[in-house]
């Protein structure tokens, strides 16, 4: 099996080289591509150190322009570490290629384990960069900052008032794909890694389900060290506009409304006065509502739990995605993420109250009834605010035969449309408790990661519940699946599931989870299967859509003549299914099938979702 897959590899290798033969100072020289580079200087340009500096970074001596790679970086940090009694290195754990991950642990104090800082009574931030590895910012950033609250004793301060956990490299397999050629619409570093992960799997895909290492490892380190703040660094795609540095977290109106107000009320200001000051751009998260241009607004949107920052709402867990502009060059989009760095340490100093305050409000919120995702409100509604905006023409497309759009360059300051995604698209009651039976341990095992707490029933326990059917889109095959796998999974549309309210006895060994904890919104996103981030909808449950057991028809046809003959009412219902149904009558298959359903042959546990809903006491 194996020379064919060798002969098959070496084939593509020669494809790729003689496409990039004729192409080859075109494809390492895109900048004439892409949009115009806008003049930057600024104070924070203050923040590199002098060539002859024995403690500039890696990224440093090239002026900005290039990343090291993981070993340069580590080497690098261990120095570092080596130096500095205030910082300790710990690996989070293991990637599928057998890198550790690494996390530094920034304490004055040198309270290296969790429950040492949580003595301090510090606030505490973590950070990390590469969940997405070609967006790497985050880490050459980073690093300048350690020297500098250590060894350099720049900004010693910010260690006296705060604790920092900072992982520099979240997908390290991924950034060990490094290329010039990954990222065609970012401007730098010169090689940058890819993506997703050494299965290319989409780490900020991964807060629910947890298929990842290295989600799996932020999600230990949430539990163990349970940060004040936490900041997930990347970079943006998309439409050009003169903002650098764009963050936010998940709107006010989601699942942590306490601490989307602080996000926006206290963050958000102070934040955006310490970029400014120090010469960059901030901005709101951006997403152009047309997918191309600004002309018809921008996008705020609010993220399912599968991303950080819903999740971290949906836990509330204060959380800051930060998108730097792709087009802006490396050197300022790293300066503007050390200053956004810093100011958020030194925001958490003086607000950790307040923010504490915040999160234990949402913590202890029990809301009657919770939106399972969220869709775009009415245009006619978006009111329309302030633009920082790049000039833009569209053109006709010879290639594409379409329109296509042109950035100019020139800066405008514009008003435009800001459209929400806000608008709830399910809203549920959150039941009293689910109840999982024990055949679908591996799904509470998902569960248990997450920090929720759960009972194994020891007796059977007799209940009233609600149970969910899912529609049966036609007779032999449900038509709800996606038609290309996602993320390693074949996601399902669960329709409009009918929901059954039985008496029912739950036998011992099944697992009794309460909503009524911190995580209890997070339990509901991830079992009604409205929710986009349910199990059932990521594919964990495609068994329940198979019917197992068959009966022939030399059984049904008697059997249905017997039942018509016995049942006039029956008999009416089904001479008038033939008459209503062209593709049923036509059907000798759907025709008997009709008659098997409605009898006890039937398997009653076809597309009956096996997680029952305990419901509130009345
Ligand atoms: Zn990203």
């Amino acid at each position: 099996m194996r020379a064919p897959v060798i002969l098959l590899l070496m084939f593509a290798t020669t494809a790729v080289q003689t496409i990039a033969a004729g192409n080859a100072d075109l494809f390492s020289n895109t900048e004439s591509l892409l949009p115009p580079v806008q003049n930057w200087t600024g104070p924070s340009e203050s923040l590199i150190v002098a060539a002859d500096d024995p403690w500039i970074t890696p990224a440093e001596r090239s002026q900005l322009s290039a990343t090291p790679d993981y070993d340069e970086t580590i080497a690098w940090l261990r120095k570092l570490v080596s130096a500095a009694p205030e910082l300790e290195m710990v690996s989070i754990g293991q990637s599928l290629q057998g890198r550790d991950i690494w996390m530094v642990i920034a304490s004055a104090e040198g309270a290296f384990s969790s429950e040492a800082m949580q003595a301090t009574g510090k606030p505490l931030l973590l950070a990390h960069s590469g969940i997405h590895a070609g967006e790497i910012d985050g880490k050459d950033a980073g690093l300048m900052l350690l020297r500098d609250m250590t060894v350099a004793a720049r900004r010693k301060d910010l260690l006296e008032k705060t604790n920092f956990l900072f992982i520099p490299i979240l997908n390290v397999d991924g950034h060990e794909r490094r290329s010039a050629y990954n990222r065609i619409n970012q401007r730098g570093p010169v090689e940058m890694g890819w993506r997703t992960n050494a299965r290319n799997q989409n780490l900020n895909r991964d807060f629910t389900k947890l298929d990842t290492r290295g989600v799996r490892a932020l999600i230990r380190i949430f539990r163990q060290w349970q940060p004040d703040l936490y900041l997930d660094l990347h970079v943006t795609d998309g439409a050009d506009y003169q903002y650098d540095v764009t963050f936010g977290g998940n709107g006010r109106g989601g699942w942590s409304p306490a601490i989307g107000n602080w996000i926006e009320d206290v963050y958000r200001p102070a934040v955006n006065m310490a970029l400014s000051e120090n010469g960059h751009e901030p901005g709101p998260l951006l997403f152009a509502a047309n997918d191309m241009d600004m002309q018809d607004g921008f996008l705020s949107w609010l993220g399912n739990p599968r991303y950080s920052n819903g999740y971290g709402d949906a836990i509330h867990l204060p959380t800051i995605l930060v998108e730097n502009h792709s087009l802006k060059p490396y050197k300022r989009r790293v300066l503007g993420t050390y200053v956004l760095l810093a100011e958020t340490l030194e925001l958490l100093a003086g607000e950790q109250d307040s923010l504490r305050e915040a999160t234990a409000t949402d913590q202890q919120r029990r809301p009657p009834s919770i939106p399972l995702g969220f869709e775009r409100e009415q245009t006619a509604i978006a009111k329309v605010v302030p633009f920082k905006g790049i000039v833009s023409e569209r053109y006709q497309g010879q290639v594409s035969g379409a329109e296509v759009v042109r950035w100019t360059g020139e800066a405008v300051t514009e008003t435009l449309p800001q459209i929400f995604i806000s608008q709830p698209t399910v809203m549920v009651e959150p039941p009293a408790a689910y109840v999982i039976p024990q055949a679908w341990s591996d799904i509470v095992d998902r569960i248990a990661l997450h920090g929720i707490v759960m009972e194994q029933i020891e007796q059977p326990l007799t209940s009233r519940a609600e149970i969910y059917r899912l529609p049966a889109a036609g007779i032999a095959e449900p038509s709800v699946w996606t038609p290309n796998p996602f993320e390693g999974h074949i996601r399902i549309d669960p329709g409009e599931p009918v929901k059954e309210e039985i008496e029912t006895t739950f036998p011992a060994g099944s697992y009794l989870i309460s909503t009524d904890q911190p995580l209890g919104e997070l339990l509901v996103l991830m079992l009604e299967p409205q929710a986009p981030d349910s199990f059932l909808q990521w594919g964990f449950f495609l068994e329940i859509f198979t019917r197992t057991e068959y009966a022939e028809a030399y059984v049904l046809e008697p059997l249905a003549q017997k039942m018509l003959d016995n049942d006039v009412e029956l008999k009416t219902r089904f001479e008038q299914k033939l008459a209503s149904d062209d593709a049923f009558a036509g059907s000798p298959y759907q025709r008997l099938m009709w008659f098997y359903e409605q009898t006890p042959f039937y398997d009653e546990q076809y597309l009956l979702y096996p997680v029952a809903r305990i419901p509130q006491p009345k």
